[in-house]
């Protein structure tokens, strides 16, 4: 299964990313991690990144393609993956349903985690962690709406968006993820 995990920031993806791997055995993508390396380890890459990343922009298409790309073409993604913070704008989109189509391969599904904006707000206020200035918090959630809400229509056009509501337990909504793999299970084979 290749799957899409998208959610604004404090949606509580991480956690649920964590659960799905676990259950469907396949590759974490998450490209925030795989920044978050190259900025440590100094790449060239990474430096550029950083700057983008502490403003609370997204990092330039080139960087993240290319990163994303070479991660795709690796042996243990053969079966599948998933997919954390890419794509995260509709240009990543198109991009990734070229790349998979190139190598035969494609999306079966994209989950949403729906939480509504002032929830996201009281949740980073209540865990303060130190990268969450309140000032980059709300720019990476206006930056949520206005370039990845738009990917929704997309997946939703294409008949692969499940819709979740992210409220409730850890293990309330894992039930409901687990609901959306099955149904993205039954599309694909009915593709
Ligand atoms: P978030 O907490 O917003 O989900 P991530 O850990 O996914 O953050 O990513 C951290 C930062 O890395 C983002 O704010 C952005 O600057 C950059 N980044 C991650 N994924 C992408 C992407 N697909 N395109 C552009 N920038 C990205």
């Amino acid at each position: 299964m290749r799957i899409i995990l998208i959610g604004p920031p404090g949606a509580g993806k991480g956690t649920q990313c964590q659960r799905l791997v676990d259950l469907l055995k396949v590759p974490h993508l998450s490209t925030g991690e795989m920044l978050r390396a190259e900025v440590k380890a100094r790449t060239p890459d990474g430096i550029v990144a950083a700057s983008y990343m502490e403003q609370g922009q997204l990092v330039p298409d080139p960087i993240i393609v290319g990163m994303v790309s070479r991660r795709l073409q690796s042996p243990d993604c053969r079966h599948g993956c998933l997919l954390d913070g890419f794509p995260r704008t509709l240009p990543q989109a198109e991009t990734l349903d070229d790349l998979l189509e190139r190598r035969a391969m494609s999306v079966d599904g994209v989950i949403e985690l729906a939480v509504p904006r002032d929830e996201l707000v009281r949740r980073m206020l209540a865990r303060g962690r130190e990268d969450d200035d309140p000032e980059v918090f709300e720019k990476r959630i206006a930056s949520f709406e206005v370039q990845t809400a738009p990917l929704l229509d997309y997946y939703a056009r294409q008949g692969r968006l499940a819709s979740i509501d992210g409220l409730g337990t850890s293990d309330q909504i894992f039930d409901r993820v687990k609901a959306a793999v099955r149904r993205f299970e039954q599309a694909t084979r009915a593709r």
